[in-house]
């Protein structure tokens, strides 16, 4: 049996990641405190934009105890994600603090146990530690030459919610990610004049499923897989099932598959883009290299003026200020493990949610949750 005695376990986020982690190690007897920055949990999904659905599948993508319900459908939307993390929280009965933002994790100074300190001040301590604030944490905008006295509107896809207040306008979306295809397939339906993509690595193009077989249940069998050999294996699929957009502007990869997914890209699932750049509702450009005046620079050497640039060019982890000082990052801003193992030097410090795999990201974290919980419970017993 754990000790209860001890503090709660403090899992930092209430997201998918943190309320699963929680949930598993209440399961297994050992007490967890949620600490989410926001008001509510699924803070991320609130944010999302309307017409977003899981792209992985719904019975790919429950939490460990408690299944999305079949009502929401096999391809789940935004609304319905946010209220199965409402129910998954009510459901495990999970100790949810609310406005909780953690600014910094540090060790105690006689190293019994962890001291995590809010943008309120609070203090919590314990032994362990769960770290689990998004991959997709804060939005990245890359600083092109110009970009802060372009005269257009300038916004990152984590500001977009819809195509409504770009109806009728020139709009060019930056990035071609699934959030980027999917944004630029929204403004097309959704009434704006014109629509481009700035696309500077063509990405891979999977349909969301083939004769029912979601990509996903793919993905989850080729991870088993040598990366080279799917690298292999991936054009002649891609070949099948995805036409070639090249004469549209849109050109096959030149890099394999699964080293985009290994660089942080994972591929994207068709939902309108390929039918959308046939087309030409969207319209593939070069990446953006600058702006000037009321013109943004190409990398081909051409300049055009739209009235809206949306970024979608990612986020970062945004971890250095919480847990940088303790040498538990990589050069890239990400925790040097995840899952049940924790950094050297740093015991009973876990990660979650830092990767993003082919095999889809709420499946990782239900997995994750579920063995880090197991480890945590080991270690108390
Ligand atoms: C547009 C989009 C679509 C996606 N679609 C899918 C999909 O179809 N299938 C799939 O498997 N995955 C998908 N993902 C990836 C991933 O599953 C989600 O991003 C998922 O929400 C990650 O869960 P998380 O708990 O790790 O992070 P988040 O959901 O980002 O949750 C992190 C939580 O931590 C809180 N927080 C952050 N910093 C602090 C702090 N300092 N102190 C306290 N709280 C903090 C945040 O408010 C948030 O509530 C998608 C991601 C995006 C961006």
């Amino acid at each position: 049996m754990p000790d209860t005695t001890s503090p709660p376990v403090l899992v930092v986020g209430g997201g998918p990641g943190g309320l699963a982690a929680a949930a598993a190690l209440r399961r297994r007897g050992v007490p967890a405190v949620v600490l989410e920055r926001s008001e509510a949990v699924a803070a991320s999904w609130r944010r999302h934009y309307d017409r977003l659905r899981l792209h992985t599948t719904r019975r790919l993508s429950g939490l460990p105890g408690l299944t999305i319900p079949r009502a929401y459908g096999r391809w789940v939307r935004r609304d319905d994600v946010i209220r199965y993390l409402e129910q998954y929280a009510e459901h495990h009965d999970l100790d949810v603090r609310t406005g909780a933002e953690v600014e910094h994790v540090e060790r105690a100074e006689d190293g019994s146990c962890w001291c995590v300190r809010t943008t309120d001040g609070e203090e919590f301590g314990s032994s362990t530690v769960v770290v689990a604030t998004g991959f997709n944490h804060t939005p990245r905008l890359p600083e092109w030459p110009g970009r802060d006295a372009w005269t257009g509107e300038l916004l990152h896809a984590a500001d977009y919610r819809n195509a409504g207040p770009y109806t009728g306008r020139d709009v060019l979306v930056v990035g071609s990610g699934n959030t980027g295809a999917e944004i630029a397939v929204d403004l097309a339906e959704g009434g704006a004049a014109r629509v481009r993509l700035a696309v500077r690595t063509p990405p891979h193009i999977l349909r969301r499923a083939t004769a029912g077989w979601p990509s996903q249940a793919t993905g989850i069998l080729v991870r088993r897989l040598p990366p080279t050999l799917v690298d292999r294996i991936a054009p002649h699929v891609e070949r099948l099932s995805v036409p070639d957009l090249s004469e549209y502007g849109l050109a096959r990869p030149t890099t394999g598959l699964y080293a985009q997914v290994l660089n942080g890209r994972i591929p994207v699932q068709d939902v309108g883009l390929i039918a959308a750049v046939r087309s030409r509702t969207v319209e593939p450009v070069p990446a953006v290299e600058g702006f000037e005046g009321e013109e943004v620079l190409l990398a081909d050497g051409s300049r055009i003026n739209p009235d809206t640039v949306v970024v979608a060019t990612g986020y970062d982890r945004g971890l250095e200020g919480i847990v940088g000082h303790l040498g538990v990052l990589d050069e890239r801003g990400r925790p040097t493990v995840h899952g049940p193992r924790t950094p050297e030097g740093a015991p009973g410090l876990y990660f979650t949610g830092y990767t993003n795999p082919i095999s889809g990201m709420f499946r990782e974290l239900a997995i994750d949750a579920r063995r880090i919980a197991r480890a945590i419970a080991r270690e108390r017993a």
